[in-house]
Parts: C-alpha cells; sequence; structure tokens
C-alpha cells in the first residue's frame, strides 16, 4: 500500500488533474491518494469566513459567485462527456448550494469550519468523476469517516487505523482509493481540519495508520530546497533527509511541509518522498531514517514570533525559578520554541498571542516582562553539526550586519537557531546562503 498526496496546484488545473490521473495508475500498487483543494480555494473559502464573521453578506455573496464561475469553467475543460458533465454540474451546485444556505443563516465557528471542507471535498467529487469518465476502477473514500482529532486538536493514529480498516474491508479488490486531505472531524463530532497545509500532515496520517511503505507528497518543486524558493535567490533540491532534519525544517517553516506531518510517518516508519507534478521523473526528496551525509542541509525560517523576557536579578539563578516559568506557557498550552538564560534573565519565544496576555500576567510577579513580537526564527538544519568544522564561524560571519536576537545551538545536533526581526528575514536568508553554501548574492 503506498500514499499519493497531491497538492493544491498539482490539482489546481484540468490538465493538472488529468495528469494526476495518470500518475496514479502508472503502476498497480494499491494506493490511497489524499487531494488537497484546488489552488485557490481555501483561501477564497477563508475569504467567504471573514466575510460572514463581519456580518457582511453581500461580499461572501459575490466571493460565492465568482467562486463557482470558476468551477464550471474547470467542468467544462475537466470532463469531455455531457453525462459526466452534467454530473459533476449537479454535485458542485450541491456545495455552493450549501454555502449559500449558510448566507441565511447565524454565522459562527462551527459552519466557518463547515465552510473550509467544501474545498476537499469538491476536489475528490471532481477527480473521482473524471476517472469514472475514464474507466478506472476506484472508491472514494470520506476522509469524515475516519480522521479525527481529540479535544486538544491532536490526532491519535490508532483510532484513525481502526476506522480505516473498516472502510477499506468493505472493498475487497479496489486497487485505488481517493480521500480529502486536510478535513477532520473533531472530538464535539463537528467537521474540522488540520490546518493550513494539513493534506501533509492527512497524507502521513494515513500512511502510519495504513502501515503504507511509501508516503508520496507530490507538489509544485522537486523537493525539499537547501533555502526557501520564494525568497532566496539560488536554491537546490536536497536528495535525502533524515525525518529528525525533515521535521525541524517543516517546523521551522519549510512550507512544503505541514509542521506536524513527519511524526507520523517517522513513528511508523514510513519513508517519504516529496516529488514534483510538473517534473515527475525528478528525483525529488527522500526522507528516511538516515541522514545519508553529514552537515548543513538546509535553512527555514518561522514568521511571527513573539519574544517574552522575564529579568530577575533576584530570582533567576533560584532552583525551581525556570519550572516556574515553564508551568505558565504550559498551563495556556502555548510551546515555546527557543529559549536562552543569562544570569538576570530568561528569554522564550512562542509562535501564538492567543494567550499573551494571560501569560504576562501571570510571569510579571517573577520579574520585568518585555514582549518583542513580529520576529522570525531563522533554523539551520542538518545532521551532526557540532562535528562538523567551521559551521558556526560560517554563520556568524554571514550574520555580521543583522541584529542577531538569540541563538539557540546544542539543543540537539540537527539545529541551530537564531532569532532576528522579521523585517531582516530575507536578507538573512540570503546572507546564510551565500555564507553555507556559496551561493547567491550577500546580501
Ligand atoms: P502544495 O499545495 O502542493 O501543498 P505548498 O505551496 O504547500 O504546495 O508547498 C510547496 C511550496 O513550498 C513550494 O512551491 C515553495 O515555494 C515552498 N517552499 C518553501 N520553502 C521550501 C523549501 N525549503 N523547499 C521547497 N519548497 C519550499
Ligand atoms: N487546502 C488546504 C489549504 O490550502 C490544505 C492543503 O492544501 O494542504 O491549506
Ligand atoms: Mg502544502
Amino acid at each position: 500500500m503506498k500514499i499519493m498526496k497531491f497538492g493544491g496546484t498539482s490539482v489546481g488545473k484540468p490538465e493538472r488533474m488529468h495528469q494526476v490521473a495518470d500518475l496514479v495508475t502508472r503502476d498497480t500498487e494499491t494506493k490511497i491518494v489524499v487531494l488537497s483543494a484546488l489552488s485557490g480555494t481555501t483561501n477564497t473559502l477563508v475569504a467567504i469566513g471573514e466575510a460572514l464573521a463581519k456580518g457582511d453578506r453581500d461580499t461572501a455573496r459575490e466571493v460565492i459567485d465568482r467562486l463557482e464561475a470558476h468551477y464550471a469553467g474547470f467542468i467544462t475543460s475537466l470532463l469531455a462527456e455531457d453525462a459526466s458533465r452534467a454530473k459533476a454540474t449537479a454535485i458542485i451546485r450541491e456545495h455552493f448550494e450549501f454555502l449559500r444556505i449558510i448566507l441565511r443563516i447565524s454565522f459562527n465557528d462551527a459552519l466557518s469550519k463547515d465552510i473550509l471542507a467544501q474545498g476537499e471535498l469538491m476536489s475528490t467529487k471532481l477527480f473521482s468523476i473524471y476517472l469514472e469518465e475514464k474507466g478506472i476502477r476506484h472508491e472514494l473514500l470520506p476522509a469524515l469517516e475516519f480522521m479525527s482529532i481529540d479535544a486538544y486538536e491532536e490526532p491519535h493514529v490508532p483510532e484513525i487505523q481502526q476506522r480505516l480498516e473498516q472502510i477499506l474491508a468493505k472493498h475487497p479488490g479496489v486497487g485505488l482509493f481517493i480521500t480529502q486531505g486536510y478535513i477532520c472531524r473533531n472530538a464535539r463530532g463537528e467537521v474540522d481540519n488540520l490546518k493550513r497545509g494539513g493534506s501533509d500532515y492527512s497524507a502521513s496520517l494515513i500512511a502510519a495508520a495504513a502501515n503504507a511503505s511509501l508516503c508520496e507528497i507530490w507538489t509544485d518543486i522537486d523537493g525539499m530546497h537547501n533555502n526557501d524558493p520564494r525568497i532566496v535567490d539560488q536554491t537546490y533540491p536536497i536528495d535525502q533527509l533524515s525525518f529528525d532534519e525533515a521535521a525541524e525544517l517543516a517546523y521551522f517553516g519549510a512550507k512544503i511541509l505541514h509542521p506536524a506531518s513527519i511524526w507520523p510517518a517517522q513513528h511508523y516508519k514510513v519513508p517519504v518522498r516529496l516529488l514534483n507534478t510538473m517534473q515527475p521523473d525528478a528525483k525529488g526528496t527522500s526522507i528516511v531514517e538516515e541522514a545519508g551525509s553529514q552537515g548543513v542541509k538546509a535553512i527555514a525560517a518561522k514568521d511571527g514570533i513573539i519574544e517574552v523576557r522575564v529579568k530577575s536579578s533576584r530570582m533567576l539563578l533560584a532552583y525551581g525559578f525556570l519550572r516556574k516559568v515553564f508551568e505558565v506557557f504550559e498551563k495556556y498550552r502555548t510551546p515555546i520554541d527557543m529559549i536562552t538564560t543569562s544570569e538576570v534573565a530568561v528569554s522564550l519565544t512562542i509562535d501564538s498571542a492567543v494567550h499573551l496576555d494571560a501569560i504576562v500576567r501571570e510571569l510579571e510577579p517573577f520579574g520585568d516582562v518585555e514582549i518583542c513580537r513580529e520576529q522570525s526564527i531563522i533554523a539551520i538544519v542538518g545532521n551532526q553539526i557540532a562535528q562538523t568544522p567551521d559551521v558556526l564561524a560560517k554563520v556568524f560571519s554571514s550574520l555580521t550586519q543583522v541584529p542577531v536576537r538569540m541563538v539557540s545551538y546544542g539543543g540537539s545536533d540537527n539545529n541551530i537557531s537564531i532569532l532576528i526581526p522579521g523585517a531582516a528575514k530575507q536578507e538573512t536568508l540570503q546572507r546564510l546562503n551565500k555564507g553555507l553554501f556559496g551561493l547567491g548574492r550577500a546580501s
């Protein structure tokens, strides 16, 4: 059993969807194909939810009308036969009817999740009708019947596995299954999702639950690059990453993978491959247990970081002080990414401001609390970094012009993290590309 996940761009044009059908029928291995929404759809659904949250029904209606027109054009190019076009039109109409019903009722958070789910529901149904038209045998698996998260928004592989097995057992002899990425049910049984970019996470969870031999993530680029190709001049794809390296890169902002998407594959020992739908024969990136080579492999950046600094000349060195600080973050379920200490202060970073006011209130009895927003963490990721000569020297000499606020080194052998003001991100990534990989301009 193999999992093949195709992202928004891979299904975002009718001709791409045709290509996806070719890719999933290239061999006879049993597979579960996980699809994202057509590119742009989830953003549009977010915009509809935002308009409704503000009570702006006119804007929401206009956006819905435009999106429906886009799907009408998509169907005409995707499908050749009148009967399948009529079927697809009727199905898509139902989804837009649903969106228009939401326009009329009072809006809430659960409804916004229902809106977001329409993208993956529509893309998988359209793909299924296309496969049907081509006479390709397959089954559509409703992700909402097996993918779930608990009250803390965490998925549990054994539960997913149990439900998935029951569903698969109903279709003996079928070699091709199609399902939705991103969407799931929450602990209240409502429609929910695995957060933006969550189809990668779905694929990895399904790969773990199905005990798959391989999890392929098909996207619009030829693998994980050594630096963010959206920001930096010259980047190149990496042949092999360990699960640990890939998890660090995903967590610290490499958009090609959802931040949490590596752990299920790693825990259940399913190799992952990142592949390019537009260049199916390009090598891509293999993510396996072993790193394959030593040294720095790639750099990623995570934005929207908040630095929290607690200054306390009286208490910092007292034992138990750090525990009390950490307990505040634990109480508000707010993960800490970086931490540095000095004799009189401790600095921490978090990526969510949801509970920031309460956290600051509870930290204030410990000392002066300073908050600095709009920071970025730059993660320099690789294997056996400490044993690799000159890495630190190269990092620091690349950053002479950059106002570095924090440095974290040695927490694992895979990562050096630095905290910089968000405004310096592009320059920092570019300078590190030159200093560590000898690529592009220095600034
Ligand atoms: P999909 O819709 O297929 O899930 P995404 O847009 O989520 O695709 O992820 C692919 C994009 O990630 C690439 O087009 C690229 O711009 C971006 N990206 C950011 N950092 C990296 C990186 N280090 N390597 C490769 N791609 C990256
Ligand atoms: N469609 C969702 C999004 O755009 C999930 C995904 O594409 O991975 O975030
Ligand atoms: Mg993605």
